[in-house]
C-alpha cells in the first residue's frame, strides 16, 4: 500500500465534478443517488414580495443586497488576480509575500484503487474532530468506520499539548471500541490536518498559522506530526503517524481511489480551499526530485486570498464586520466571503442591518430589543439556517418560520419570511459564485479535456443551491464544465455523523 495514500479516506462522501470537453455547453448529469434525500432542486423563484410591499421599501431593501452582487466581468476579474497570488505563491522569490501560499506537498501520485490494507485516520477540520478506521479492499472499494467527537472550545483556544492530548485520548478510545489497542500491530495512521502547514515531507509539516477559531498556543511553526506522535506515545498507543495531509488533498485522493481523472480536491466547510496537481516546471519552489512523475499536488491555501486588500471592492460593510470580530481580523478573507464558519453570520448581520433601518419585522417592533436573542448575538444565525431557508419553496415559508422561531422573531410576516429567504439566496450565491470562478482557474490551467473535481465539506453537502450556482459560474469562467455528482462513495458506519450539522461555532 502506497504511504501517499494513507491519510487519503477519511472522507464519508465524494462528490465530483466532471469536466468532459474543451468547449461549448455546460452538461449537468447527476449519478449519485439516496444521499440527496432532503436535497430539493428548486427552480429559480423571483423575489416575489414587489406585490406586497410599498415598492420604495423594497428599493431599499434591493439596495442594501446589491452591495453583495458580484457580475460575470468582476468575476473573471477575480479570476485574473487569482492567477496572479497563485504565481506569485508559486515563485521562490514572492512566495514570502504571497497571500495565497500555494504549498507544495509531497503527494506526488496518485492512488489508482488497487491499494490494500487497514489504516487508521484522523481528520482535524475545524467543526469536528473525526477518528476512521479504514479498509481498502483493492478494488476501489473502502469501508469505513468512523467516529466524531467533539473539540471543546476551551481546547481550541488552549495549550497545544493539551490538544494534541485530547486528541490522543479520542483516538485510544475509538481503538478501544475497534478492539485494535494494545493488540501488538502497530496501525500506520494518516492525519489530516486542515490548516496550513508548511510540508517538509510526507510525515512533517509545520503550521504557519492557525485559522477557523484555533489558537492553541506552542504549535505554530512547530510540527504537529512530532506533537501528535509525542502525544500517541505519551498514551501508549500502538499507532503511528505515517503522513499528515491537508483535506483538500485527502478529499483529491479519495476521490481519485475510484476516479483516475481526479486533479482537483475542493472544500467547502468550516472553511474553504483547494488543491490540484500541477507540472514540477511551474514550482518554482519545488525543492525536491524532478523524478517522473514530474507533478506535485500544490495546496492553495486559497482561503487567505484577499488578504493583501486585492479583494477590497467587492467586499461589503458586512463581511468588514465579521472579519474584525474574528479570531484573525484581516486574514481568510476570501473564506470569509464564502465557508460555513462565516455564511450565517453574514447573514444574521444584514438582517439585523435591516431591521434598523426598519425595513424588516415591521410589525415585531415592540418585541425587539430582547438582546438576549440568537438574533442579537454572534454566531446566533447558524449556516444551516440558510439551508434550511433556501430549502422553501411557494409561499408557505413553513423552515424559514421555523428558523425565524429559533432567533427569537415569532409570527414573521409573508413579506418578512420573503426577505429572509433573499437575503440567504443572495449571500450564498455570492459564496458560491466565488468558489466557481476559483475552481474555473484551475479548470482552465489543468487543460485536460476530462477533469474530476472532489469535493467536501458539509455548505457543499447539505446547503440545497450551492453546488448548482458554482457549477454554472465554473461553467461560464471554464470554457465547459460537465458536472457530474456522486455521493454515497464511501459507506458509513456512524450514527454520530448526524450530529455535525448541529454543531458550529463563529468566533
Ligand atoms: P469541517 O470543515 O470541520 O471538516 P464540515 O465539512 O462538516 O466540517 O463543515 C462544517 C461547517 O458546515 C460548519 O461551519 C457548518 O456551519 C456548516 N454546515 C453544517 N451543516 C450545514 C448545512 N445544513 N448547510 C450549510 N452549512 C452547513
Ligand atoms: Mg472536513
Amino acid at each position: 500500500m502506497s504511504l501517499d495514500f494513507v491519510q487519503t479516506l477519511p472522507y464519508d462522501s465524494i462528490t465530483s465534478i466532471v469536466r468532459k470537453a474543451a468547449y461549448g455547453l455546460v452538461t449537468t448529469c447527476i449519478i449519485g443517488t439516496a444521499v440527496y434525500a432532503g436535497y430539493r432542486v428548486a427552480a429559480p423563484e423571483k423575489y416575489s414580495n414587489k406585490r406586497h410591499r410599498h415598492p420604495e421599501l423594497n428599493d431599499q431593501i434591493e439596495k442594501v443586497l446589491d452591495s453583495l452582487k458580484i457580475s460575470d466581468e468582476q468575476l473573471i476579474h477575480i479570476m485574473h488576480i487569482l492567477e496572479e497570488e497563485m504565481s506569485a505563491g508559486l515563485s521562490p522569490i514572492t512566495h514570502k509575500q504571497a497571500t495565497v501560499k500555494m504549498f507544495p506537498t509531497y503527494v506526488r501520485n496518485i492512488p489508482n484503487g488497487t491499494e490494500m490494507g487497514h489504516v487508521l485516520a484522523l481528520d482535524l477540520g475545524g467543526t469536528n474532530f473525526r477518528v476512521l478506521l479504514i479498509d481498502l479492499h483493492g478494488n476501489s472499494k473502502i469501508e469505513l468506520t468512523s467516529k466524531i467527537f467533539v473539540i471543546p472550545q476551551s481546547i481550541m483556544i488552549g495549550d497545544g499539548k493539551n490538544l494534541f492530548r485530547h486528541l490522543a485520548e479520542c483516538l485510544a478510545e475509538f481503538m478501544k471500541k475497534e478492539n485494535l489497542l494494545h493488540s501488538g500491530i502497530c496501525y500506520p495512521l494518516g492525519f489530516t490536518f486542515s490548516f496550513p502547514c508548511k510540508q517538509e515531507g510526507l510525515a512533517s509539516a509545520r503550521l504557519t498559522a492557525w485559522t477557523k477559531g484555533f489558537s492553541c498556543s506552542g504549535v505554530v511553526n512547530e510540527d504537529v506530526v512530532k506533537l501528535l506522535q509525542e502525544a500517541i506515545v505519551e498514551k501508549g498507543i500502538n499507532a503511528k503517524c505515517v503522513a499528515l495531509v491537508n483535506d483538500t488533498v485527502g478529499t483529491l485522493m479519495a476521490c481519485a481511489y475510484k476516479d483516475p481523472s481526479t486533479a482537483i480536491g475542493l472544500i467547502l466547510g468550516t472553511g474553504t480551499n483547494a488543491c490540484y496537481i500541477e507540472n514540477l516546471d511551474k514550482v518554482g519552489t519545488w525543492n525536491g526530485d524532478y523524478n517522473e512523475p514530474k507533478q506535485v499536488i500544490i495546496n492553495m491555501e486559497w482561503g487567505a486570498f484577499g488578504d493583501n486588500s486585492r479583494l477590497k471592492h467587492i467586499r461589503t460593510k458586512y463581511d468588514q464586520e465579521v472579519d474584525i470580530s474574528s479570531i484573525n481580523p484581516g486574514k481568510q478573507i476570501f473564506e470569509k466571503m464564502i465557508s460555513g464558519m462565516y455564511m450565517g453570520e453574514i447573514v444574521r448581520l444584514i438582517i439585523l442591518d435591516l431591521l434598523q433601518q426598519e425595513l424588516l419585522f415591521l410589525g415585531h417592533r415592540d418585541t425587539y430589543g430582547d438582546y438576549k436573542t440568537p438574533l442579537y448575538n454572534r454566531g446566533g444565525f447558524y449556516t444551516k439556517f440558510v439551508s434550511t431557508v433556501e430549502t422553501d419553496e411557494g409561499i408557505q415559508f413553513s423552515n424559514t418560520r421555523r428558523v425565524l422561531e429559533d432567533i427569537g422573531i415569532h409570527n414573521p410576516t409573508f413579506d418578512d419570511c420573503t426577505i429572509v429567504q433573499h437575503i440567504c439566496r443572495q449571500v450564498s450565491k455570492r459564496a458560491a459564485r466565488l468558489a466557481g470562478a476559483g475552481l474555473a482557474v484551475l479548470i482552465n490551467r489543468i487543460g485536460k479535456s476530462n477533469i474530476t473535481v472532489g469535493v467536501d465539506g458539509s455548505l457543499y453537502r447539505y446547503h440545497p443551491r450551492f453546488k448548482r450556482n458554482m457549477e454554472r459560474c465554473s461553467g461560464k469562467g471554464a470554457a465547459m464544465v460537465a458536472c457530474v455528482a456522486e455521493r454515497n462513495l464511501f459507506k458509513i458506519s456512524d450514527e454520530h455523523d448526524k450530529e455535525t450539522n448541529d454543531y458550529e461555532t463563529v468566533n
